[in-house]
């Protein structure tokens, strides 16, 4: 089945068994456009004891007690102390626990570090890689973000891998390139397959925990290109299934006309997740898109 419109339109829809897409060129890649499910993380950065952690999900678990779970993956990531007293209150439930970190090894001489074997028996499903906090503070890079998404995929827990430009490089115009190199360094290796269960969190580094949020058009644009070098090395398939979130001061108030942008999936949430009712509104408001 071909839907084609006029030559002008690049947009046409088309069938296949497993459903329809609707497909643009961009830059000469073929670019598809499917219904993603919405995904809102909530990072909670070094924040929250154990006991506030608890008390923290069980307000949220009544909040959002009327929301779908066929409408929206919810996941909070606390510190790793306090996952032990956030998991079996979230076992079961539509909130999914997620970590801020994974190291590469399974076990070993790494003094701080927490391996992917341990997490999964915290009952952690998703985790954090790459957060530009980590990279600034943290010497955090590309080659160990692969190596901590190697370990996380081989563990079967589900990666949030962050990318994002600096004021200076967006000012620079440089944007592109840091994310090119970002996305071929940080997912080198992985096949398709691989890359369609990987989140990808676009996360200005600018709009971080400062107030600044990018406008929704400037958003779609980068999450656009984001998109397109999926598809350049994974294919337009797969490029089309991966989900990328905007994170960087997302709140109630701008979650909606962000998540509206078509390649904009959800968000990543650091300050605004960190009260129960206010992060309800926020995935309300991005399921209001
Ligand atoms: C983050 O930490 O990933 C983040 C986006 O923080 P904030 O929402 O506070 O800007």
């Amino acid at each position: 089945m071909d839907f084609r419109r006029t030559a002008a339109e690049p947009w046409f829809f088309t069938g296949s068994d497993t459903g329809f897409y609707e497909i643009e060129y961009r830059n000469g890649w073929e670019i598809r456009q499917m219904s993603r499910k919405v995904i809102i993380a909530g990072n909670w950065k070094m924040n929250k004891t154990g006991s506030e952690g608890r008390a923290l999900v069980e307000a949220l678990l009544k909040e959002v007690a009327s929301f779908s779970e066929s409408e929206v993956d919810i996941v909070v990531c606390p510190p790793f102390t306090t996952l032990a007293q956030v998991a079996p209150v979230l076992a079961g439930t539509k909130v999914k626990l997620g970590a801020q970190n994974v190291h590469w090894a399974d076990n070993g001489a790494f003094t701080g570090e927490v391996s992917a074997p341990m997490l999964k028996e915290a009952g952690v499903e998703y985790v954090i890689i790459g957060h530009s906090e980590r990279r600034q503070y943290f010497g955090e890079t590309d080659e160990t973000v692969n190596r901590r998404l190697q370990a996380a995929l081989k563990a079967a827990l589900k990666p949030i891998v962050c990318i994002g430009e600096s004021l200076e490089e967006r000012e620079g115009g440089r944007t592109e390139a840091v994310l090119r190199q970002q996305i071929r360094g940080g997912f080198a290796g992985l096949d398709a397959a691989a890359m369609a269960g990987v989140v990808v969190a676009y996360e200005p580094v600018w709009a971080i925990g400062t107030g600044r949020t990018a406008t929704p058009e400037m958003a779609e644009e980068t999450h656009a290109f984001i998109r397109s070098e999926l598809a350049a090395l994974f294919g337009a398939e797969c490029a089309a299934a991966v989900r990328i979130q905007y994170g960087g001061s997302m709140k109630a108030a701008n979650a909606r006309e962000l998540v509206a942008q078509p390649d904009i999936d959800g968000g990543l949430i650091g300050g605004a997740a960190l009260e129960a009712a206010g992060f309800a509104k926020l995935i309300s408001e991005a399921l209001a898109r």
